[in-house]
C-alpha cells in the first residue's frame, strides 16, 4: 500500500500557486484593461506536444490569461516561423511567447529561441535569461526547474547545505535546476550519461532530481535513506495484453516509484508531480512578463 504522507502532491502545489497568481492577473486586467496574454506556437502534429499545448491553453483560460494559439504545419519554413515570432515580439498586446519544443529537424531550435524577445521569453530559454539565472539574478526561470524548486522550498524549510544530485544536464531541466539550487546554497552535483559511478553519486544525495527520460531506471539502490526525490521524467510505457493483443499506455517516471517510496522521505509521483507544476509556473512567468513589460513591480512568489 502507498504511504500517502510520503507523496509530494504536485497537483495540489500547482493549484496553490495558481490561487496566488489569479488575483495578480485580475489586478493586471483591471489596471490595463486587458488580460495578460500568452502566445503559443505549435509546429506540426506531434501528439504529446498537442496535449501539452492544449493543457497550457486551458490552464491560461481558467486563470484570466488570454491565449493565442498559432498552429503551423510540419513543413513550415524556418523563415516563416521567425516572421511569426517577430510579429509577436512587436505586438504590445502579447506578453509571453512560447514555442512548443521539439521543433521539426529542418528548423534550428537554437535560432528560434534566440529570436524571441527576452522580455517575452516565458520559457526562460533565451541566452540572456539563461545568463541572468546563472548570475543569480533571473527574470524568467525555465518552468520545469522553477516548479521543482517551488515544491522543494515548500517541503523543506531550509535548503542551505543540502547535497543535491541532478541526473541529466539538459538546458531545459538539469542546468537551470543546478543554477537555482546553487544560488540557494545547496551543494550541487550534475550527472549525465558519461558519469562514472552514478549510483555512488546518487547515494550521497539529500535531494535527488532525475531528468533523463529512462523509464524507472532509478531504484532504491541509488537512494540515500530519507532522501527527497523529484522525478521529472515522463516516459510512455506500452503495455500489451498477450491474450487479447490489446495495447495500453502507462506514464512512468525515471524513478521506480514502488522500490523507492519506502526508503525515501518524500517523492513526486508521475503523473501528478512535476508536470502540473510546470504549467502553473508558465502562468506565473506570463503574469510576471505582463507586469514587467508595463514597467510595473512584480513581487516574486517563488
Ligand atoms: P534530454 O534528452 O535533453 O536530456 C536527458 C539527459 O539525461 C542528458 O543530459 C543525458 O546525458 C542524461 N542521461 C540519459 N541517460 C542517462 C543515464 N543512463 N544515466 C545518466 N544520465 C543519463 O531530456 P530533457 O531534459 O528534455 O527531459 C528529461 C526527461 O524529463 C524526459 O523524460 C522528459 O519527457 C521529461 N520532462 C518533463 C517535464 C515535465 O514537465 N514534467 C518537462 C521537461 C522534460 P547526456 O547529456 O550525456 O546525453
Amino acid at each position: 500500500m502507498q504511504n500517502i504522507s510520503k507523496i509530494i502532491n504536485g497537483k495540489q502545489y500547482a493549484e496553490n500557486l495558481l490561487k496566488e497568481i489569479f488575483p495578480l492577473s485580475n489586478h493586471y486586467s483591471k489596471k490595463f484593461l486587458r488580460n495578460p496574454c500568452l502566445a503559443v506556437l505549435l509546429v506540426g502534429e506531434d501528439p504529446a506536444s498537442k496535449i501539452y499545448v492544449k493543457n497550457k491553453i486551458l490552464t491560461a483560460e481558467k486563470n484570466n490569461i488570454t491565449s493565442v494559439e498559432i498552429k503551423l504545419p510540419i513543413d513550415t519554413s524556418e523563415e516563416h516561423l521567425l516572421n511569426e515570432i517577430y510579429k509577436l515580439n512587436k505586438d504590445t498586446n502579447v506578453d509571453g511567447i512560447l514555442v512548443q519544443l521539439p521543433l521539426p529537424l529542418h528548423i534550428s531550435e537554437k535560432l528560434i529561441i534566440q529570436s524571441i524577445n527576452p522580455s517575452k521569453d516565458v520559457d526562460g530559454f533565451h541566452p540572456i535569461n539563461f545568463g541572468k539565472l546563472l548570475m543569480g539574478d533571473p527574470d524568467f526561470v525555465p518552468c520545469t526547474p522553477l516548479g521543482c524548486f517551488y515544491m522543494l522550498k515548500k517541503e523543506l524549510n531550509e535548503l542551505d547545505g543540502k547535497n543535491v544530485v541532478i541526473i541529466g544536464r539538459s538546458n531545459i531541466v538539469g542546468k537551470p535546476m543546478a543554477s537555482l539550487l546553487l544560488s540557494s546554497n545547496c551543494t550541487v552535483t550534475v550527472t549525465h550519461s558519461k558519469t562514472k559511478n552514478l549510483k555512488e553519486h546518487c547515494s550521497d544525495a539529500d535531494i535527488l532530481i532525475s531528468a533523463i527520460g529512462k523509464p524507472e531506471m532509478i531504484d532504491d539502490t541509488y537512494i540515500k535513506p530519507n532522501a527527497i526525490i523529484i522525478d521529472v521524467g515522463i516516459n510512455r510505457l506500452k503495455l500489451e495484453n498477450a491474450k487479447t493483443n490489446e495495447k495500453k499506455y502507462k506514464l512512468v517516471g525515471d524513478i521506480n516509484f514502488e522500490s523507492v517510496i519506502n526508503v525515501s522521505q518524500k517523492i513526486t509521483p508521475v503523473p501528478g508531480g512535476v508536470g502540473p507544476m510546470t504549467i502553473a509556473c508558465l502562468m506565473h512567468n506570463t503574469v510576471k512578463a505582463a507586469f514587467l513589460n508595463k514597467n510595473e513591480k512584480f513581487v516574486n512568489i517563488i
